[in-house]
């Protein structure tokens, strides 16, 4: 039995790996096919289209068909590569953090609107990351403002080592400390900025979610509790402790969350601005400061 007519090449394997992605219901089929075949190489993504012709051998085939195997189990793209770009920071993510997702960029853009709108971009500002994860938030702010000093807390300590490998690599360690603590417990600020994205996800909604987000992101950074927002309860609980005078807190929000959010930190006494859209048109970034 002839399996295959002709030799495989780095078109023909793309395609054929493009086309079992999207069978299997990825949308992100053609480029995913290009990443993995590209990891699985050692090669640049550029070259897979440039080369179409060449010819793939049989260990080569196997390296990408133990990729696409993962990938067709959902496991995201970023995970099997072991990094994702943040905010232009390449950083190493581990099965112990989030995938960070460009959704939460929105909140790197709300600080730095505020920040330089208050004129502080070259000051040594304190910000706290509050469940840092691989540290994105905190760093991409960090790689931002030079003379910011930051805190990362995670729960998980086997976060926070990724969030400090992360800091090493991008030369950011000198400037940061992490805990390892629920929210920010222990912690004395003041804080000039407080970012974070707490877990949201109502802990019934979690089997709803993608496969890509509900079988491989760390469960204790998507469970909300029973309606999402234990995390924002808990940030608001501390906010007014922890924030400088003059300083500001922004929040991520899951969708749909801005009026739940805006009453529980009003409630807390706090004074809530508007919340930044992300590119989808949804409000994501919820901006909170102390009543003057
Ligand atoms: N963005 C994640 C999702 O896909 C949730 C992340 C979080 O809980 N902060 O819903």
């Amino acid at each position: 039995m002839t399996l295959t007519a002709a030799t495989p090449t780095l078109a023909s394997v793309r395609q054929a790996l493009a086309e079992s992605f999207r069978k299997a219901g990825i949308d992100s089929a053609d480029v995913d096919a290009r990443l993995l075949i590209a990891h699985a190489l050692g090669i640049d993504r550029s070259a897979i289209v440039a080369n179409g012709t060449r010819a793939l051998n049989a260990r080569e085939m196997q390296a990408i068909d133990a990729l696409a195997a993962r990938r067709l189990k959902h496991e995201p793209v970023a995970r099997i590569l072991g990094g994702k770009e943040f905010w232009s920071l390449m950083l190493d993510i581990t099965p112990y953090v989030l995938v960070p997702r460009p959704d939460t960029e929105t909140v790197v853009e709300a600080a730095l609107d505020f920040v330089v709108r208050d004129g502080l971009r070259m000051e040594r500002l304190r910000i706290l990351d509050i469940g840092t994860g691989s540290g994105a938030l905190l760093l991409a702010l960090l790689s931002e403002l030079p003379n910011a000093l930051g805190t990362g807390t995670d729960i998980s300590t086997a976060a926070l080592a990724v969030a400090r490998a992360n800091a090493e690599r991008h030369g950011l360690a000198s400037r940061c400390t992490f805990v390892a603590c629920d929210i920010a417990a222990g912690l004395q600020g003041p804080f000039d900025l407080i970012v974070s994205n707490p877990p949201y996800v109502a802990h019934g909604d979690i089997a709803t979610l993608a496969p890509e987000v509900r079988d491989y992101d760390p469960a204790v950074a998507l469970d909300g509790g029973s309606d999402g927002l234990d995390g924002y309860r808990a940030i608001a609980a501390d906010a007014g402790r922890l924030l400088a005078p003059g300083g500001r807190l922004i929040v991520e929000l899951g969708a749909g969350q801005e009026g739940a959010v805006r009453a529980l930190f009003t409630k807390a006494g706090l004074t809530v601005g508007k919340a930044r859209d992300d590119l989808s048109g949804i409000a994501r970034a919820l901006s909170v400061t102390i009543a003057p």
